[in-house]
């Protein structure tokens, strides 16, 4: 147990936990900000990041992140890298453990983001690192010269395929329905490159493989039903993501899809003194700018309720 009791714990280290971080480490309340064994959010696995304001030439996602943390540490938050294991938000002081330690406090930010989802076939456990991935700015690089394939129709199956074509011959995209769903500018952006081919109203039946790695996969119509072959050596995914709120299971109010609901126009859960912000409670835009908005949201509203509610 990690005695002293904190003003608040922020559990979560992407765009949201962070700004969440700068803005109580400011308002003198110490923050402690559990990062994760995986600290930084999706912003880790980004390539090029072009939209985050004051960023005219673009940054790439790991840097950006590494700048917001220097912030967060700069003004006064205490960062400890483990996993969050278990929760008590039941009773006031809070309980967060984490593998090796304790630690209460007073007011708890969940900025916990929300995890890459992956097809359910049998095979794609074992091929994970062996030519099926969900990163492509960890994995292009292995696929050089090779004919790569990303499935899903959003803008992030979008943003991968145009990434990988730095480095592979051919990306095509796999994608469910003969329509995209990505923003127009997107879309036209990876119709206009002609790395990038398109195989439309199909979805992925099997992944084949042979002692090195992925060989091909095996597409089925959804129009018509019918079986093709495509060889391949590598399988990105890029078909949406799941909100990481397994650990608030039973304690706080979730809706339908996992994510936590929050009180409209502020980042109030339905436990009071646990606020939420970032992914973990935004199916709806989840960039990077609005996650750390919502983490000073978060910031803010926290600060206010514990000037009336210091044990
Ligand atoms: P998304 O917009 O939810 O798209 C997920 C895609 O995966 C959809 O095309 C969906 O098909 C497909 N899919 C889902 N489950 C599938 C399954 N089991 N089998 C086959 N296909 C499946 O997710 P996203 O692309 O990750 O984007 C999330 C949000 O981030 C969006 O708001 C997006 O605009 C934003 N984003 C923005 C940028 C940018 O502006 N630079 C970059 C990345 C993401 P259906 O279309 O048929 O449902």
């Amino acid at each position: 147990m990690s005695d002293a009791v904190r003003n608040v714990i922020i559990i979560g280290s992407g765009p949201a936990g962070l700004t969440a971080a700068i803005y109580t480490g400011r308002a003198n309340l110490q923050p402690l900000l559990i990062e994760g064994a995986q600290p930084g959010g999706q912003l880790m696995i980004t390539t090029e990041v072009e939209n985050f304001p004051g960023w005219p030439e673009g940054i790439q996602g790991p840097e950006l992140m590494a700048k917001l943390r220097e912030q967060a540490v700069k003004f006064g938050t205490e960062v400890v890298t483990d996993d969050v294991i278990e929760v008590d938000l039941k009773q006031r002081p809070f309980t967060v453990k984490t593998s090796g330690s304790t630690y209460r406090g007073q007011a708890v930010i969940i900025s916990t983001g929300a995890t890459a989802n992956l097809l359910d076939l049998p095979e794609v456990p074992r091929l994970m690192g062996r030519g099926v991935s969900a990163c492509a700015t960890c994995d292009g690089a292995f696929f050089k010269n090779q004919d790569i394939v990303v499935v899903g129709g959003g803008d992030s199956a979008m943003e991968e395929a145009n990434f990988l074509t730095r480095f592979g011959r051919t990306v095509t995209i796999v994608h469910r329905r003969d329509e995209l769903r990505a923003s127009k500018i997107m879309g036209e952006r990876t119709r206009h490159n002609p790395k990038i081919k398109f195989a439309l109203s199909n979805t992925i039946e099997r992944v084949l493989s042979d002692q090195s790695g992925v060989t091909g996969i095996v597409l089925k119509s959804t129009k018509d039903g019918r079986s093709s072959e495509l060889k391949c050596t590598g399988v990105f995914f890029a078909i949406g993501h799941t909100p990481n709120t397994a650990l608030f299971k039973g304690q706080l109010g979730l809706d339908a899809q996992g994510y936590i609901r929050t009180r409209p126009g502020s980042s109030y859960t339905d436990v009071p003194g646990v606020f939420a912000c970032g992914d973990v409670q935004d199916s709806t835009y989840r960039q990077a700018v609005t996650a750390a908005g919502s983490g000073c949201m978060a910031a803010l509203d926290t600060e206010r309720w514990l000037e009336g509610h210091q044990a």
